[in-house]
């Protein structure tokens, strides 16, 4: 049975800053796909939220960027925004940035990944949801997990890993994809994925089928100005020909710096955070949550979060510990972020402007 999974996400409103959507907002989208999910085909349908961004995950028969699921997230997601603006929630309706609906949610603010396969008898995958980042925070554990034997000895023991996958890397900047073939384009790889602001992980595949799917919207492309980061989300299959779930989870024990965090205008650690975490109010450090799924004929049968064992703890422990010795930079990079990408240089120009007179 071909199956389409399809993840939407945007931020609509939080309660006092950028931390977490109220319950009311929550429940206002969560409402509107279960009275209108049915006309638009929906199979099943699961919500969350990572800080400040609500995502929905949809299944149905109708292919990816189709109209019908993309309006339906659309108008729920529009729900919400209502709901958060009714409660006068900070940011309220934020990352909705078109005033209607033109076909696709793509561009016009919130984020989408999804992908059509055919169902597998056990059918396995991962929905990783990120806040308080941009896509390309995604470069480095994906380039490890499928690149890297030292980070997955998966690459050496499963046959079908061990041949490779094709990588998908999107430019933001320019609006283009290249493909890249792992392993013969190795360095190549690193060397796009260097530079996580422009270049970003779009999806990946091996023979089997479609692997990877993950957003990769910049907000301020489409806003023309800060409006928020853009808070990505992949979906990624897993077991079998596939990385296994733990093998997924892993590359993420990192914490590595990205960008993002308070302002969206500095460099701090990709904190793994328990499903329904709110934004850290220690400087918004940027966090990664996974919900694991099992999958049948479309139903999400069940799901489990992949960073609520204790082990996780440590590694919460090591990403506050890494954002404190970034925080003891204070304002001189790489703590913030250069001037081209700083999401408040507006500000900043303003006072560079100002200063730059007073070079002669
Ligand atoms: P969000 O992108 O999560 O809305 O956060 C914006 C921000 O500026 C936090 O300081
Ligand atoms: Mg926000
Ligand atoms: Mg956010």
């Amino acid at each position: 049975m071909k199956i389409t999974i399809t993840a939407i996400k945007a931020d609509v409103g939080s309660i006092g800053g950028h931390t977490r959507p109220s319950n009311e907002v929550f429940e206002s989208v969560k409402d509107f796909v279960a009275e209108n999910g049915k006309k638009a085909g929906i199979i099943d349908a699961y919500f969350g939220y990572t800080g400040d961004d609500i995502h929905m995950l949809l299944s149905h028969t109708n292919g990816i960027n189709n109209k019908d699921v993309h309006r339906l997230a659309w108008d729920a997601l529009k729900a919400g925004a209502d709901t958060a603006k009714q409660q006068g929630l900070y940011g309220a309706g934020q990352d909705l940035l078109k005033d209607s609906f033109s076909g696709n949610v793509k561009g016009a603010g919130p984020g989408v990944a999804e992908m059509e396969f055919e169902e597998r008898q056990n059918e396995a995958f991962a929905l990783f949801t990120m806040d308080k980042t941009e896509p390309g925070a995604f470069n480095y554990p994906i380039y490890r997990l499928f690149c890297e034997p030292s980070a997955n000895t998966g690459l050496i023991l499963n046959p079908k890993l061990a041949q490779g996958v094709k990588m998908v890397v999107m430019d933001v900047l320019e609006n283009k994809k290249a493909e890249f073939n792992v392993p013969e384009d190795n360095f190549a790889i690193a060397a796009v994925l260097m530079y996580p602001g422009r270049y970003v992980i779009d999806s990946v595949r091996n023979s089997t089928g479609q692997i990877l799917a993950a957003t990769t919207d910049r907000l301020h492309n489409i806003a023309g100005t800060y409006v928020g980061k853009d808070d990505p989300a992949a979906i990624m299959r897993l077991q079998k020909d596939f990385p296994a779930t733990e093998e997924a989870c892993s590359v993420f024990k990192t914490a590595h710096y990205v960008a993002g965090d308070t302002r969206g205008s500095h460099h701090m650690p990709l904190m793994p955070v328990k499903l329904g975490t709110a934004a850290s109010s220690n400087f918004c450090i940027p966090m990664v949550s996974c919900v694991l799924f099992s999958m049948h004929e479309g139903k999400f049968t069940a799901h489990i979060d992949a960073f609520d064992t204790p082990d996780w703890d440590y590694y919460r422990n090591k990403a506050v510990k890494k954002a404190e010795y970034m925080r003891e930079q204070g304002f001189v990079h790489p703590a913030t972020l250069i001037p081209e990408e700083l999401e408040y240089n507006k500000g900043y120009e303003a006072m560079m402007s100002d200063v730059r007179k007073r070079f002669r």
